[in-house]
Formats: C-alpha cells, structure tokens, sequence
C-alpha cells in the first residue's frame, strides 16, 4: 500500500490516485536541494526554535512540570500546532531516510505529547496549563484546530513508519470530542476525514461531513471581524466565494473537498471548484498568493491585489496547494497542477531563505526603498505566532508526493523535477526517470526503466504559461499545447520521451480591474515570477525611479552569484528623471531578500 500526505479511500470518487512517498525519489536539482535544506537545516532549526520560543515548555506546563514556569511559555491559544506540524514533518522525512538524531529528538516531542494528554484523553496546552475547561471558546480558542493538526501528525507517523504512538493519543483525543462542533478556525475537517482513512472508523467521516453543514449559520460568537471571517456567514455548500481569512476558508475547502469524494458529494465537491474557481480569477496574485488585507488576513474585494500591501501569508499559498492537490485528485483537471507550480514557486518559496533557517509570514510584491531606511522586515527565525515556518516544513518534507499521479490507465506527471518515480500498474510495475534542469532549463526527459508489455497511457502536463512546446517520443516530434499531453503505447524499457518547454523571458500585463498595479508589466520566465531588487538596480538608483523601456527586450542570463545555476532576467528600463536607458537584473521572486536589505518590487511601471 502506498504512503500518501492525502490518501482517499478506495472507494472514494477520485480520478488519481497519489503516489505514496516511497514511490517517489527526488535526485537532483532544484527541488531535490530545497528538499535537503528543508531536512538538514530547517527542521533542525525548528525544533531549536521550538524549545527557545517556549512552545514545549507549553505541554510541560500543562503536565505540570512548573519547573519550566521560568521559560518563555507563550500565551497564544494555537502554539502545539506548531508542535504537531514539526512532527508531521519529522514523520515523513524519516521515511524518506533514517536520521537517529532526528529520530531521538522526535521521540522526546512524541512522550512530551503523550505525558500531557490527560486521563480522560483531551488534549490541549494551553486549556490544561489555564482554567482545564475543554470547548469553552469556539470562536477564538483553537482547540479542533490544534486537535486536527495532532490528528494530521499522527496519520504521518503511521502511514509514513508505522509507527502509533501518535494515532493512538490522536484517536483518544478525538473521542473526547462531544460531537460535531464548529471551531473558529477549520482543519479539524480535513484531519477526521484522514483520521476515518487510516483507521476505517467512518464515525469520523460523519463527524466532519456534520461540522461543515453546521457552519455558515452564523453560530460563532463574537465575530469582530463579521462572521465571514470564520465561513460561517452562508452554508459550506452555498458560499459563492470564498470569504474572510484566507487560511480559514482554504483549510474549510481541503476538508469539503476530503468530505465531497468519500461521500460522493458532487454538489459539495462543486462549491469548492466554483469558490476556487472564483478565487483564481479575482483574488489570486501574480505569485498565487492569497490575502489582500492585513487587518483581518482576509481575502479583499474581486480585483484588491495590492502589491505593497499584500498579505498573501505563507500558510495561504501553502493552504492553496493543499486545496488544489485535492482538486487535481478529484477532477484529474491540469489547470489544479498549473496552480499548485505558480504557487510552490511563488508563493510558498518566498516564506523561506535560502538557506532554510529565515522566514517571512507575510509575502507583498512590493517594498519601498522608504520603508527600508525605516529598518523594514528582514526576514526572522520565528515569529510569535509561528503557523508559517513548520507548515513550511511539513509541505516540503511531503513535495515529491505532489509530481505525479497514477490510474488504471497509466502515469501523470504534474511537476518536474528529476526524480524516479515507480509504480504497480494494473498490468505490471513500471519505472520513469526525469532529468531535467527544470525551472531553469525547459528540457525534461523522460526514460522508461521498466514497463509492463501491456499499453498504457503516459500523460504529461504542459504548463499554461508555455507558448511553444514539442513532444519526441519513439512517435516522432510534435508540437503540444498546453494541458496534459497524452500517449497511449506499448512501451519497451529504454523508450525516451522528451518534453521540451520553450522558456523566453515574458511580460506580463495585469488585469486592468487591478486598480493598483494598473499601467505596470511584470517579467515571468517558465513558472517564475521575476522582480527587482535595489541590489541589482543600475547604479544603485533607488528601484522607483525605473520605469519599463518598451522599445527593448528583456534577456536572460545566469545568476550564480545569488544561487547556483540561477538564471536572472535583464530587464530594460529608463531611469525616470532623465530618459536615460539602462538595464535591472531581475531575479526570481523566491529568492528576494536573501541579500542585503533592500526595496524590491514585481510590477514595473511603463
Ligand atoms: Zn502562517
């Protein structure tokens, strides 16, 4: 049986099946060096700042251990989550390989876990540690959000190990429940529908499916911010668009989405597709970030994309790819794998430096050189409220699972990267290594290792973003389009397919309904967004005083000086003053403020 992050039952109403971890190898390159940091310095790094930000001495306190009553033991409601989604990573990352350091330090955070569940199987720091009194505020406690993070845990360390250390203080946990609640901020969903997955108990499937009809009754008390910030304004299976804190409202859709295949809920299933659907079009990013407004980290208006003011919190591009991830498994539809490359590339990389140990919470595609001589956000180790960095860690330590996908027909691949990815199909095993230079260079190949004789279907997703792409394959070439590109043969061992992306600097214009970035190009190469930093402003000219030179092209060329095999674009622009012309470096979106402090911006003005 294969180990997946998202696993829908057998009988669920799911076009793909994902591949388990063990399937996939990431070898080299791009994401397998993301990966590797993730593992050998962020996650080290995250239970280091765990201990620092007194998040663990939270459970010891709730056990009763005052000596730690002289930490730094935080006071936000939601801190074990944090907790949790450390281990969910830890959990995967050791089955992708043994690390006894990793492995010791993971045992001490699972009997600290274990020590502080109480007696009667609630489990909850911050509630044990003040008055003990479960379920008391819905609204702002957090109580079946961190429940659900413990539950998403424990599934990894048994699908990932086998090992229920966890699943068995989750499930007791979640008997402790007195039914289906509404919880101010949604998960709890998404996690008893992988809780009834992995231990069969479909009470859980029916508590969850239960608590999204009880939301959007307006039920939730002391909704400062209305009670669309929470989606409880308009029923799961009505709400047209997607409403009020980002995060909320993604995590909600993952678990309607979690509900809709087990049950065969198509009307529920079809909600989401429209409130995404929507989201893409009027509230999404360049960069697939999503959150236009600080106060309330909410989605804004249709069209409120402002660049400077983004919220765009890492946790939401991180939501969006869980969400499109569930959709791709439903529908089987590439423009979910469009979203989850835009995003991973853009949206969730951003949150974390280079060298895996730095984040941001929030990602604006725009800083002002004002706001750096006024000491404005480096990057930071931690935050106080810490969501962002251990989700991070969670979804990297899970990315090989998203590249591919399998059905009785054949093998998808979504993402690309070079890796080998291996599976059972319904006539035999079969074997696929990628290699490619992807994102930097556009030529995947693909070579067959092993193949049943039967035929089967090997489908590829050519990006949206691509305007010239060619298939070789033992056919011959041809031109391809964008969506998945199919090929249905016999194969032989050795067969070669090369996919091959054609990647010219592009410019990019916005949605003229985007009042803000009206009247301003972006430059995108292959899935990058591109922007400029003052560090590679043309004589050190301070980035506002650029304006886009139409009458010239932009150019590519290597930036090893940011990061190995990086690839930058020229960007031709006019100083504002004097008309003069003069070029900008643009590098990668992801990789910004990963140098000195300075004012960056994605959109250009012309
Ligand atoms: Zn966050």
């Amino acid at each position: 049986m294969s180990v997946s992050v998202v696993q829908p039952s057998r009988t669920a109403w799911s076009r793909l099946r994902p591949f388990g971890a063990e399937q996939v190898d990431l070898r080299t390159g791009f994401w397998a060096d993301r990966v590797r940091i993730n593992r050998e310095h962020t996650i080290p790094h995250g239970l280091d700042q765990l201990r620092r930000a007194g998040t663990l001495d939270n459970l010891r306190l709730a056990d009763g251990y005052r000596a730690a009553a002289d930490s730094t033991g935080t006071t936000l409601p939601f801190l074990d989550s944090d907790v949790y989604k450390w281990l969910e990573a830890v959990g995967w990352e050791l089955a992708r390989g043994p690390d006894p350091g990793l492995a010791a330090s993971a045992d001490e955070v699972i009997a600290l876990v274990t020590a502080t569940q109480r007696a009667d199987g609630y489990l909850n720091s911050y509630v044990q540690a003040g008055d003990g009194e479960p379920y008391r505020d819905l609204s702002w406690g957090h109580e079946l959000y961190c429940l659900g993070h413990l539950i998403q845990a424990a599934v990894a360390w048994h699908r990932a190990l086998g090992d229920d250390r966890l699943l068995d203080v989750a499930i007791r946990a979640a008997d402790h429940l007195p039914g289906p609640l509404v919880d101010g901020h949604p998960n709890i969903e998404m996690a008893l529908v992988e809780l009834a997955r992995v231990t069969g108990d479909r009470r859980r499937l029916t508590t969850a499916a239960r608590m999204l009809e009880l939301r959007g009754h307006g039920t939730l008390p002391g909704a400062r911010f209305g009670a669309g910030y929470w989606q409880d304004h308009e029923p799961v299976r009505d709400a047209a668009t997607v409403a009020g804190h980002a995060v909320r409202q993604l995590y909600l859709d993952c678990g309607a989405v979690d509900v809709a295949v087990e049950l065969g809920d198509d009307r529920l299933l079809g909600a989401v597709r429209r409130r995404w659907d929507d989201m893409i079009r009027t509230r999404t990013y360049l960069t697939g970030g999503l959150g236009s407004r600080h106060r309330d980290e909410a989605f804004g208006d249709p069209y409120e994309l402002p660049p400077d003011r983004a919220y765009a919190e890492t946790c939401a591009a991180i939501a969006s790819v869980m969400l499109a991830w569930r959709l791709l498994l439903a529908t089987g539809e590439a423009g979910y794998a469009d979203a989850i490359e835009r995003t991973m590339y853009n949206g969730v990389l951003p949150g974390i430096s280079l060298t895996g140990t730095r984040f941001f919470y929030t990602n604006p595609l725009q800083r002002r050189t004002h706001r750096v001589l006024d000491g404005a956000g480096p990057r930071l180790p931690w935050y106080p409220c810490a969501c962002c960095p251990p989700n991070l860690m969670r979804l990297l330590s899970t990315w090989q699972q998203y590249l591919a996908t399998g059905d009785d027909s054949g093998i998808q691949v979504h993402q690309y990267a070079a890796a080998e990815v291996r599976t059972e199909l319904p006539s035999g095993p079969a074997r696929l290594r990628i290699d490619t230079g992807y994102p930097w260079d556009g030529r995947i190949v693909l070579s067959l290792l092993e193949t049943p004789a039967e035929p089967w279907t090997l489908s590829l997703r050519v990006p949206r973003w691509c305007r010239t792409a060619t298939l070789t394959g033992p056919d011959g070439t041809l031109a391809v389009g964008a969506g998945m590109v199919k090929r249905h043969r016999r194969w032989q061992p050795g067969d070669v397919v090369e996919l091959s992306l054609d990647l010219p600097a592009r410019i990019t214009e916005p949605d003229p309904r985007i009042d803000a970035v009206r009247g301003c190009v972006a430059v995108e190469r292959g899935p990058l967004v591109y922007c400029i930093e003052t560090a590679d402003a043309p004589g050190r000219t301070e980035i506002e005083e650029l304006i886009w030179d139409p009458s010239r092209e932009p150019d590519v060329q290597p930036r090893p000086d940011v990061a190995e095999a990086m690839i930058g674009v020229t960007v031709p622009v006019l100083r504002r003053r004097s008309g003069a012309p003069a070029t900008a470096g643009a590098i990668p979106y992801f990789a910004w403020a990963n140098r000195e402090p300075g004012a960056m911006r994605v959109w250009i003005p012309r």
